[in-house]
């Protein structure tokens, strides 16, 4: 049985007053998380800290990106260590902006993952096709490609990644897939998984992205390889969040 697992991407939003005052209003509209999930939250790099300080409920934190060096010369970076340092458990790796606007390639992808897992976080690794690729009938194999190229060389760790799949024309556009295609390519994730590190593959969590709301979350956590959502404009708000992460 996989723990589900609700994460918040909040992307480039919030100051820090706001960022706390956001966590504050979740913390009062969450005050308790179902046994059979997790739920984390992941504010911006200035917002971390103070987020991270806030009482804990049992809100995980997470950080959107990091670079995979402990230290040195990388100006503008933040290390693994310096993320744990502050509390973070998670962090996502590989989003779809991050690959389209800073160039981000399956490879450098696999050294960040490897880098969270040596820190001893969770990489939430993202994948997905864009619409074009779904028109022309390559989703697929796109999903696969990037999910073979981003978890290269981490076969004996499978089961510490998190996989957020996440099809690029769904992302921040109110489109979603159906539930029945999102669990079609859910699976197909977990036969490639089973590919690359056999039987850890029924370990990893693999979540679904793209416009996850209040009206469309309960069916698609009804479907059995769909292990929770990476959720965005949604997370914003307290209450909307907070009745995402109650999915029936
Ligand atoms: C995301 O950016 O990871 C995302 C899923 O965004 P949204 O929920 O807004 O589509």
């Amino acid at each position: 049985m996989r723990t589900k697992l609700i994460a918040g991407n909040w992307k480039m939003h919030k100051t820090v007053s706001e960022a706390v005052a956001l966590i504050d209003a979740l913390y009062a509209a969450l005050p308790t998380i179902a046994s059979d999930r997790e739920v984390v939250v992941c504010p911006t790099f200035t917002a971390l800290s103070a987020v991270a300080a806030r009482p804990r409920g049992a809100i995980g934190i997470g950080a959107q990106n990091v670079y995979p060096e402990s230290h040195g010369a990388y100006t503008g970076e933040i290390s693994p260590a310096m993320l744990v340092d502050i509390g973070c458990r998670y962090v996502i790796i590989g989003h779809s902006e991050r690959r389209a606007l800073f160039s981000e390639s399956d490879a450098f992808i696999a050294k960040k993952a490897a880098a969270v897992l040596a820190a001893g976080m969770t990489p939430i690794v993202c994948v997905g096709e864009t619409k074009q690729e779904r028109e022309s009938g390559r989703a697929e194999a796109v999903v696969l490609g990037q999910v073979a190229g981003s978890l290269a060389g981490l076969q004996d760790r499978l089961a510490d990644v998190v996989i957020a799949y996440e099809p690029v024309w769904a992302i921040g556009t109110g489109l979603t897939a159906t539930a029945a295609d999102a669990q079609t390519m859910h699976a197909a994730i977990r036969a490639e998984l089973r590919r690359i590190g056999g039987a850890a593959a029924e370990r990893v969590r693999i979540q679904y992205g793209g416009s996850v709301k209040a009206d469309n979350v309960d069916e698609l956590m009804a479907q059995p390889d769909i292990d929770g959502a990476l959720v965005g404009g949604a997370a914003l708000v307290a209450e909307g969040f907070a009745r995402i992460a109650n999915y029936r």
